[in-house]
């Protein structure tokens, strides 16, 4: 692992910003019939612009996965795979071949045009992870599709006091840049260790839509004073507050193991969000568009 050395201090933030609401994902399927739950869905799109989805996965039955995601097409955003257990193989229209393994982020750009699998390569064992779609501004959603592997390795590891660590998957935190840098949405991706008592106070830019998913350990309390108790498998949509410059995350005391969670923050791009399942344009004769180009198999060439 790419461990920093040094133990820092956790920076302090002046002022949390606040639970604005908290969301219980819905259990789904999706590809060739795997189980998922979905947190962020399509009413939630605009509010947490520009993340138009994120997806938990979490099984030790093989039936829950073993499907896969067959070939599929994208047009007009971004989607970031993040494995924590288990192993897909990725395949793209482009060329691309990648392995995601426990730890790898997978970071494609579908802008004018991809069809991609992802396949388990397992037959059994847990898999889990998320998957979240960043959306692409106008200028750019019909831009060359693009595709990134990132092996564990290359995904910097802070360690704080007290067992505090935090992967930095996408943007800057704690001065360190993140395994990926993205212009225009600026998104910051943060997985988080926190083991019991502990807090960490990370710093937001204050115009960024912010959201945290507690994915294991327990509890977390998340805000300043008087801060809202997040359960593990739930999603705090963070209230945007000019005056925060940051969030302050705190494990409750009585945790038996380290809390697990996902912090994820963007600039918005604030302009009209059209989907089609995998497509995602800004007017619907894009969308129409994007429809046509696949039945034409012009999609992705
Ligand atoms: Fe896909």
């Amino acid at each position: 692992m790419n461990t920093d050395p040094r133990t820092h201090a956790a920076a302090s933030i002046q002022h949390s910003r606040q639970v604005e609401r908290l969301v219980r994902g819905q259990p789904t399927s999706d590809g060739d019939g795997v189980k998922l739950t979905r947190v962020l869905t399509q009413p939630l799109q605009k509010r947490l612009d520009p993340f138009l989805m994120l997806d938990a996965f979490g099984s030790d039955a093989a039936s829950d996965y073993i499907g896969g995601f067959p070939d599929h097409p994208h047009r007009g955003f971004e989607t970031v795979t993040i494995m924590l257990e288990g192993r897909m193989r990725h395949r793209d229209s482009v060329g691309n071949v990648g392995l995601l393994e426990p730890g790898s982020v997978q970071w494609m750009t579908a802008g004018r045009g991809i069809i991609h699998s992802e396949m388990p390569e397992q037959q059994e064992g847990r898999m889990a992870g998320f998957q979240l779609w960043v959306n692409l501004a106008a200028k750019d959603k019909m831009t060359a599709p693009a595709y990134r592997d990132v092996p564990p390795a290359q995904v910097p590891v802070v360690t704080l006091d007290a067992g505090v660590s935090v992967r930095v998957i996408a943007g800057q935190a704690l001065g360190r840049s993140g395994a990926v840098s993205r212009p225009t949405t600026e998104p910051i991706v943060l997985d988080i260790t926190l083991p019991a008592g502990q807090a960490f106070d990370c710093a937001l830019p204050a115009g960024h839509n912010a959201f945290v998913y507690v994915y294991g350990g327990g509890v977390v309390e998340v805000g300043g004073e008087a801060p809202a108790r997040v359960e593990s498998e739930r999603m705090a949509i963070l209230a945007n507050d000019p005056a925060a410059d940051g969030v302050r995350l705190r494990a409750d005391a009585g945790l038996a193991r380290p809390a697990r969670v996902l912090l994820v923050a963007g600039a918005p791009l604030n302009e009209p969000i059209a989907q089609y399942g995998p497509f995602v344009m800004n007017t619907s004769a894009e969308i129409q568009q994007a429809v046509t180009d696949f039945q034409r198999g012009v999609l992705a060439t």
